[in-house]
């Protein structure tokens, strides 16, 4: 077995570091901070709790085989709760298409009572959405299939050419409908606009436009209509507690507040790590949980850098602005996960990602997670969470200066379109992260908060794969790795690079020369 070297302990490598260890790896986890989970972090404050980052959930299933790789059951760790309705959607009278007056819409879990639901102001957008649901379905089937669970980095990894010219892959590889974008494909079925709106933002779970993004995307709808959304008690911030309480059991030594400044090599391969503090140590292999263009730049170097930018050019995925409100009043007209939706959609993504300027009008995302865990605010308040994505960090964008003026386009957007009139009287406690403070507490790349964007009508779903094409003995885990950004997918990436590892380490005992 290998002694494996981990690069941060954010949720992929956490991921990485348990899938490892249950497969018998001697693992030794570095985190630079002195919290454990990267941006699925938390806030304890005047008597208000919030997570700092992920709050959506989706697909628990890539956690639980977490677990099950070590042979434990994920409820003994963690205590998950189904939300149904899944987001409750605000939008603007006044909007492009002409809305007369501010309307709310719940996107319900069940396929069928959603559609009832939408047929009940335009049954042409039902059969639209039930035909959207379908086509996801079929796109999520395929991505199990060709993309997910495996190294991937380019579409030939995704195909077994023996059975290539089987006439069921071509028929699935036509599905994909390449060359097509997110947008396209909602449009063409749903004409109302507010539920347009609605299923683009799937892809905002990726930090991308709907129109960039590949049709391949429209996956993303699926997986939550199947599995649920789920909230874990405690907070988001119980999923990295409870892995790494999976960590602690099965041995991996785990060193906070300890970060890497360099991968060491040895004949051409990943043969150990230097601390900041100076310290190196031997490893036979090494994942890294930093953002993978950051990881080849900053910690590796040389050759192997300079091909894996030739390949890679990709422009990060957006950021955004968080604000953390404790507020003396809850609003109980919202739901747990709530969408505050912009005017029109085509401009707000337009400025995010083509000007690379914050919206004037902007969507923003709102979790109250007092309607599931009245602990987290003091009785009667609410602990509110807003977020609004915004463009990576441009040169020019001095965030000390910008935020002011942008918390109050906030702020005026929830009291305009979700009926929170007052909210600027009743904030008791307030917090916040703009991009800057992104890219500072997560070493990310120019604040994106999603890795890379996934952005190109044919491959945009692609990222650098898990297992190493440039320096041997070195896999990457997280946002910006395949399969890309959002808590599940990074779990799963982060089980791909252990699994590509235990592989490589069982088939190619002879480059693991002390431990083989
Ligand atoms: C505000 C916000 C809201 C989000 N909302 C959602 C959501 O609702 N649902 C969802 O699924 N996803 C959401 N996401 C995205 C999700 O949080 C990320 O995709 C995921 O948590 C990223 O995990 P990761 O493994 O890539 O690592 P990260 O969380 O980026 O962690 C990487 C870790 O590596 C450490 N590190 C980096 N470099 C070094 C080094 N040289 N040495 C030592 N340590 C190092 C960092 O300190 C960090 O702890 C959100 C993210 C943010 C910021």
């Amino acid at each position: 077995m290998s002694r494996v070297g981990v690069v941060g302990a954010g949720l992929g490598g956490l991921a990485a570091a348990c899938t490892l260890a249950a497969r018998g790896h001697r693992v030794t986890l570095f985190e630079k901070n002195d919290w454990l989970g990267g941006k699925a972090a938390v806030l304890n404050s005047h008597g208000f709790r919030f997570d700092m980052g992920p709050t959506i959930l989706t697909v628990p299933r890539v956690l639980e085989r977490i677990f099950a790789e070590a042979g434990r059951t994920m409820s003994d760790y963690l205590d998950l709760r189904r939300l149904d309705p899944q987001w409750r959607c605000f939008f603007e009278s006044g909007a492009k298409g002409g809305l007369p007056e501010n309307s709310v819409m719940d996107l319900i879990e069940d396929v069928p009572a959603m559609t009832a639901s939408i047929a009940r102001f335009d049954p042409a957008s039902a059969k639209g959405y039930a035909d959207f649901i379908a086509f996801s379905e079929q796109l999520h089937t395929i991505s199990e299939k060709f993309f997910f669970w495996r190294s991937v980095e380019s579409v030939l990894d995704t195909m077994d050419f023996k059975k290539n010219l089987e006439l069921s892959t071509l028929r699935e590889v036509m599905g994909l409908k390449m060359g097509t974008t997110v947008a396209g494909q909602i449009r063409r079925r749903v004409p109302d606009r507010r539920v347009q709106q609605m299923l683009d933002h799937f892809v905002q779970y990726v930090g991308s436009s709907p129109y960039g993004s590949p049709a391949v995307l429209c996956s993303i709808a699926h997986m939550q209509t199947e599995e649920g959304i789920w909230y874990p008690i405690g907070g988001t911030q119980a999923v990295p507690v409870a892995l790494a309480a999976l960590a602690t059991d099965l041995g991996v030594d785990i060193r906070t507040g300890c970060g890497v400044r360099r991968v060491a090599t040895e004949g051409g391969r990943a043969a150990g790590l230097e601390t900041e503090t100076g310290e190196t140590l031997r490893f036979d292999r090494v994942v890294s949980n930093m953002d993978s263009v950051r990881t080849y730049n900053e910690l590796v170097g040389g050759v192997p850098a300079a091909t894996f930018n030739k390949r890679w050019q990709r422009e990060p995925a957006c950021s955004g602005v968080v604000l953390y409100l404790g507020l003396d009043r809850a609003y109980d007209h919202l739901l747990h996960h709530d969408f505050v939706f912009s005017r029109d959609p085509e401009e707000e993504f337009d400025w995010i990602y083509s000007k690379g300027e914050p919206a004037p009008d902007p969507s923003a995302y709102i979790a109250a997670p007092s309607r599931t865990e009245p602990g987290v605010a003091p009785p009667g308040g609410e602990a509110l969470y807003v977020l609004v994505h915004t463009p990576y960090l441009r040169p020019h964008h001095d965030w000390s200066k910008m935020f002011p003026a942008y918390r109050q386009v906030i702020l005026d957007k929830l009291k305009r379109t979700a009926g929170m009139g007052d909210i600027e009287e009743r904030i008791v406690f307030e917090h916040h992260l703009t991009p800057q403070d992104i890219h500072d507490r997560y070493s990310v790349l120019n604040g994106a908060i999603y890795g890379l964007a996934s952005h190109g009508r044919f491959f945009g779903a692609f990222k650098p794969g898990n297992r190493s094409r440039d320096l041997p003995g070195l896999y990457l885990a997280g946002g910006a790795a395949h399969p890309g950004p959002g808590m599940p997918m990074v779990l799963m990436s982060g089980w791909i690079a252990a699994d590509s590892l235990d592989q490589d380490a069982r088939a190619n005992a002879p480059a693991d020369p002390v431990h083989a």
